[in-house]
Order: C-alpha cells, then sequence, then structure tokens
C-alpha cells in the first residue's frame, strides 16, 4: 500500500547542498519523491557552537513499512557519508521522518510524528512551504498553524525557490 511520508534533511559540514543534491536522488531510488521545499538556512539549536545548517523537507510516497523506510534513510545517510557523533552534533547529512501517513508510532527505535517536529522551526517552516494545510495527527493543529508559532524562526531564512527535482530527465 502506498502511503505519503514527510521527511527533513539536514547538513552542516563540506558542501552542504551537494549533500542535500546526493541525498535526494539517492532516496529517490527507493522512494518517490513529490515534492522539496526551497533551502533553508538554520542558525543549529541544542548545540549552537557548530555550523548553519542546510534544511529541507520533503514529500515522497511509499510502499515501505516504517521500519523499512529507517533502514533506508540511515542507508541513505551512510551512502552519502555520514558516519557516528555524538548527537546533535555536525553531520554530512541528517534524515528524519516527520510524519507517516496518519500514523502514531512509539518505540525506542522509532517515533512518528517525529517528536521535536512541533517545536523545531527549522522542521516546520520548510515543511510547511510543501504541507501547509497537512494535519498533525497528535496535536490536531496544520503545519501552517505550527510554523506560525514555532520558537526560533527568526534564525530560520528562506534560501532559493523551489526546484522541480527531475532525476531521471536528461
Ligand atoms: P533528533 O532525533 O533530535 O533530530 P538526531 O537526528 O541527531 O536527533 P540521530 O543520531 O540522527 O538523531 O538518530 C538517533 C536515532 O533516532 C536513530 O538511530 C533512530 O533509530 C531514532 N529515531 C527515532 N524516531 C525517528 C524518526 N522519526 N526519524 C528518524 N530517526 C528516528
Ligand atoms: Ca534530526
Ligand atoms: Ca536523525
Amino acid at each position: 500500500m502506498t502511503r505519503s511520508v514527510y521527511l527533513s534533511m539536514g547538513s552542516n559540514v563540506g558542501d552542504r547542498a551537494a549533500h542535500l543534491r546526493a541525498a535526494l536522488s539517492d532516496l529517490d531510488r527507493v522512494l518517490t519523491v513529490r515534492r522539496i521545499s526551497s533551502l533553508y538556512r538554520t542558525d543549529p539549536v541544542g548545540v549552537t557552537d557548530q555550523p548553519e545548517f542546510l534544511n529541507l523537507a520533503v514529500e515522497a510516497e511509499t510502499d515501505l513499512e516504517p521500519f523499512e523506510l529507517l533502514a533506508a534513510v540511515k542507508q541513505v545517510e551512510h551512502d552519502v557519508g555520514r558516519r557516528p557523533t555524538f548527537r546533535w552534533g555536525p553531520r554530512v547529512v541528517d534524515l528524519d521522518i516527520l510524519l507517516y501517513h496518519d500514523l502514531v508510532l512509539e518505540t525506542p527505535e522509532l517515533t512518528i510524528p517525529h517528536p521535536e517536529l512541533t517545536r523545531r522551526a527549522f522542521v516546520l517552516l520548510p515543511l510547511a512551504e510543501i504541507a501547509p494545510r497537512l494535519i498533525h495527527p497528535v496535536e490536531h493543529r496544520t503545519i501552517a498553524d505550527l510554523a506560525a508559532t514555532a520558537p526560533g524562526s527568526a534564525g530560520v531564512h528562506r534560501l532559493d525557490a523551489p526546484q522541480p527535482f527531475k532525476p531521471d530527465s536528461a
């Protein structure tokens, strides 16, 4: 069964945009990428003594079950060059599953919706660009509404306009 899923991507090491592009085309081999937000330049949150991030949000369709999807995104992270460091530290690429259709799941390995989604402007603002009317299945509020009230939005700057994503076209 095909379901809509929403992912966030971030990078703050090396050629950040190239890492995100590589992750997008790798991801598009295991699921169907439908929409991609603009790139956002964002101040680091939590561990603030590290380079700025580039972030974006992705809408995709997939037949993968939630844990299969988690394994797939971890494989993409590894393929693009991420290696384990400390949590919230600098990374080549970070891929988080934000929403999986209307699923609510809480396990040690996988929590959906992503537990920090409602608190992170650097995730909500890109997501609101591609899915403003989407309803958060726990908060029962739209993504646009959550984005409008998210703390830290002053540190989130939209860069380029959305790019058409056609990895297979010449
Ligand atoms: P945060 O989760 O606060 O954004 P992080 O992205 O830096 O932190 P990671 O080191 O990338 O954390 O991942 C830690 C673990 O989180 C992963 O190994 C994964 O099993 C787990 N995890 C739980 N829920 C999710 C989710 N919705 N998407 C991705 N990983 C998740
Ligand atoms: Ca993350
Ligand atoms: Ca992660």
